[in-house]
């Protein structure tokens, strides 16, 4: 079988010896499972709905510099773990994801141009079980969170156990809780929620982790393969197991491949209702946010509650030609227009009660007694038969798990637009809400863009997330944007705030931010990165982290 010649080749691979890497390799998976990157006409996708597998869509340097040279899709695990074998011994990096998404972060484009896209969704895509006694499922990669709820619909289950959802449906439950990805129910801090791996290692090996280390005593040799195999009756109830504790290794990480994922859902709590708490004026932020600490750490506000900047709201209701035709940045009286024409505060906060009513009521007293101490807080909930200001009606569905795809829209804020995420983690106090805020505004105006951004706050920390909004088909663009994060990750550092997770082209400025102790942390995950995978294939470069065959500085971007 010929095969085509990919764009671009593996770093160090001739033509000839790839060519016979996607010989053996199709025979492993079929001829249906292998795509070569050959041609620009491959790289054509440029939707959510519709994601491309090989190159990053929201591309913030040329469209073709992060792209794979094939995507291979094995369709069980076996199969796996015979691709890692193959690359090891063609040498070809390899970089999994599940489906790709992934938006603001590079998609399904891989670090090292020409590694082969490992795609473990298209194939690998079913939910293994759900348990509704103990309230937990197990996932192959390719279950998207739309697909686990209509899965519990199917099965009549949603009643009774709920998802966590981020912000869009379509991402992977097991790509994004690789990532270490938030949602907004109780459940919100996906890794936290997660319970147990299987895992194939970069040389091909299968481990299984926590409890699942332990053989299902019922297990025998007639399950098939040993992956087939049924887990130990605790895996997906007790994280840890014994000894070392891994998991957290292997997200954002290049220690293996993931190949199932437990993920415990939320039981029904017994009653809900979503709100919303709009804020007038730019200067109310530290008072929200010292509000807030009190009431999460009290658990009062039991979910991942956001605030969020007017033009993150403005922008999923409608382009910015459509408030304003001007190609610069909204001066400060045309966002208190855009506030007054949708009836939403500078700052708008979403939240939602959960559990019978008498407990939601007592709740809703205390916050509403909280947030009403700042002049000017407007309390809203959904009316029935009503439309709800703001993106309440969105975000009713998606505090209650119920996956969309609405929020999509404010990245057409521009024309072609397309989006980074800037993401750095802060403590949740007034001060540091102010100074990010307004060292990131700053920044952002200066560069000609208009400032979009939401808190997301977790257990003791808020995810400062800036939607980095520019136009992909103008080069001009992408290189300000391009500079602009690149000064953020730097400004913020300066004050000691690291970004959560990022994109392709930034993770080794950012990998370098956290360097304290010589970079010794860096250095550890180096050490076992060239322990567990000495020919250095699976995923070079994600995170920061390069194995020894690599000379990370001519990689730097
Ligand atoms: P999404 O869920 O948004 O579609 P992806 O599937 O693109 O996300 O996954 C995001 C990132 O997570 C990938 O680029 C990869 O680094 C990591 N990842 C996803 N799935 C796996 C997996 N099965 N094994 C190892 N890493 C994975």
């Amino acid at each position: 079988m010929a095969f085509p010649q990919p764009l671009v080749l593996p770093p160090g691979i001739e033509a000839s010896r790839f060519e016979a890497y996607l010989k053996a390799v199709t025979e492993v998976v079929g001829a249906e499972n292998v795509t070569v990157i050959h041609s620009e006409d491959v790289l054509t996708k440029e939707s959510y709905l519709d994601p491309s597998k090989a190159h990053d869509m929201f591309h913030v340097f040329d469209k073709d510099y992060f792209i794979a040279s094939a995507v291979v899709a094995p369709r069980k695990v076996t199969e796996v773990q015979a691709v890692m074998r193959l690359c090891n011994e063609f040498k070809v990096p390899v970089w999994p994801f599940s489906i790709g998404r992934n938006v603001g972060y590079g998609g399904a484009a891989p670090r090292v141009p020409g590694s082969i896209g490992l795609d473990m969704g298209r194939n690998m895509n079913k939910v293994l079980e759900v348990s509704e006694q103990n309230a937990y499922c197990l996932l192959e990669p390719g279950v998207s969170y739309t697909d686990l709820y209509n899965y519990l619909v199917e099965k009549k289950l949603n009643d009774k156990l709920w998802v966590d959802v981020p912000d869009l449906g379509g991402g992977s439950v097991l790509g994004n809780c690789m990532e270490r990805g938030v949602g907004y129910t109780p459940y919100g801090d996906h890794f936290m929620m997660h319970c147990g791996m299987e895992i194939v290692l970069p040389n091909g090996e299968l481990v299984r982790t926590g409890m699942g280390a332990m053989p299902n005593p019922s297990a025998s040799s007639s399950d098939g393969t040993i992956d087939e195999q049924p887990g130990n009756r605790c895996w997906q109830l007790f994280n840890y197991g014994f000894g070392p504790y891994h998991d957290g290794i292997f997200t954002q990480s290049n220690y293996g491949v993931v190949v199932k994922m437990g993920m415990w859902l939320m039981p029904n709590p017994g009653g809900y209702q979503p709100y919303l708490i709009t804020f007038e004026k730019d200067s109310d932020l530290p008072q929200i946010v010292e509000i807030i600490r009190q009431l999460r750490l009290a658990m009062v506000l039991m979910n991942v509650p956001s605030i969020r900047h007017i033009l993150l709201d403005a922008a999923v209701l409608g382009d910015k030609k459509s408030y304003k035709n001007v190609d610069r940045p909204l001066t400060e009286e045309e966002l208190v227009e855009i506030q007054n024409q949708l009836g939403l505060g500078r700052w708008n906060f979403y939240g939602a009660l959960y559990g019978p009513e008498i407990m939601r009521n007592a709740q809703w007293e205390v916050i509403k007694g909280a947030f009403g101490q700042i002049p000017g807080s407007k309390f809203f909930w959904p009316e029935e038969g009503k439309q709800s200001p703001g993106v309440l009606d969105i975000r009713a569905k998606t505090l209650a798990g119920i996956p969309t795809t609405d929020e999509l829209k404010w990245v057409d804020w521009l024309p072609n637009g397309s989006h980074l995420f800037f993401s750095p983690i802060s403590e949740i106090t007034g001060d540091a809400a102010n100074l990010q805020y307004s060292i990131t505004k700053k920044r952002v105006l200066d560069a000609g863009f208009d400032f979009i951004g939401t808190f997301t706050i977790g257990m003791r920390e808020m995810h400062h997330i800036v939607c980095l909004v520019f136009d992909r088909k103008s080069p001009e663009q992408r290189e300000k944007m391009h500079k602009l994060i690149r000064t953020l990750i730097d400004d913020c550092a300066a004050h000691g705030w690291g970004e959560y997770r990022t994109h392709l082209a930034l993770m080794d400025q950012i990998a370098d931010t956290y360097s304290w102790n010589d970079h010794a942390l860096l250095k550890f995950s180096e050490k076992l990165k060239d322990a567990i995978d000495p020919n250095g294939i699976l995923a070079p470069g994600k995170n920061g982290v390069w194995p020894a065959s690599y000379n990370k500085e001519q990689w730097r971007l």
